[in-house]
């Protein structure tokens, strides 16, 4: 039996297919979010991928940002329980979710059956979030996906003391200016981040296992300097960007079951 659940996200769409709870047969993400063409193309792609039509489909779930705006699922649920979902299916220990996307940032507890207990967010700022790697990477004229790279051959880290996004723009510009090497850049943007994020996780408590969930997982940069600030180690999977999409497939299985 096939399900499908789907990841409405505030930048990306995503989509995977499990057969029967487990196996995961085609996913696919769509740098496109709410209110785009991504939500329909990413469904069309994971169809294409999985060689398989809607009507092999028995019960979809949505999630994400935006759930309620997308008419073509059996029923919405929210992203908290979804990735509480995705991540225990992975990673059945971790009791801490840091889950960081587009515009927010969740920090997720899970007791020791993985249920969730408390979690908080931060969707009113957008330092500590992927937009602050978007803008700092647009600044620095880097993709996206290179700035894990760029990170690593850091020699010395520059601190980024602007807490505000705007105004670390303008920091970021000057620091330009001012000759420092674009890979303590990058490090030190990641850093903003982590400690932006960690900030957060400290206020509701870290239990272990600690792991990343949200696009800004796959990159080390952040990864690394979280696993600092916070002193434990980050539980990873390189589908990390896919476990909304991945709980919500699986809870469109246990709704049929
Ligand atoms: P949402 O669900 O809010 O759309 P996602 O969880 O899909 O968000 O994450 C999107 C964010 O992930 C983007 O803002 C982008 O900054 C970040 N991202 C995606 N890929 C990478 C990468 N390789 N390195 C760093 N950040 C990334």
């Amino acid at each position: 039996m096939y399900t499908l659940g789907i990841d409405i996200g505030s930048t990306t769409s995503k989509c995977i297919i499990l057969k029967d709870g487990k196996n995961i047969i085609a996913s696919s993400i769509v740098v496109a979010g709410t209110g785009t063409s991504g939500p329909k193309k990413v469904k069309e792609e994971v169809l294409k991928n999985a060689d398989l039509t809607e009507e092999d489909i028995k019960y979809t779930v949505v999630t994400g940002y935006g759930r309620s705006t997308y008419g073509d699922a059996d029923i919405e649920l929210s992203e908290l329980s979804c990735h509480a979902l995705g991540v225990q299916h992975v990673f059945p220990d971790v009791r801490t979710i840091i889950d960081i996307g587009g515009q927010d940032a969740k920090v997720l507890s899970l007791n020791e059956k993985g249920r969730m207990v408390n979690f908080l967010m931060n969707d009113k700022c957008a330092a500590g979030t992927g937009r602050f790697l978007d803008v700092m990477a647009g600044i620095l004229q880097l993709d996206i996906n290179d700035l894990e790279v760029k990170a690593a051959e850091a020699k010395n880290t520059i601190k980024i003391s602007s807490t505000c996004t705007v105004f670390a723009e303008s920091e970021v510009i000057s620091q330009l200016a001012s000759g420092v090497e674009i890979p303590d850049l990058v490090a030190g943007i990641c850093s903003s981040v982590a400690s932006r994020v960690a900030s957060l996780a400290k206020r509701i408590g870290i239990k272990e296992k600690v792991c990343m969930s949200g696009g800004v997982a796959r990159n080390g940069g952040v990864r690394n300097a979280l696993s600092k600030e916070l002193g434990v180690e980050i539980f990873y999977s390189p589908s990390a960007q896919l476990m909304g999409a991945l709980g919500a497939a699986i809870a469109a299985y246990n709704k049929v079951n």
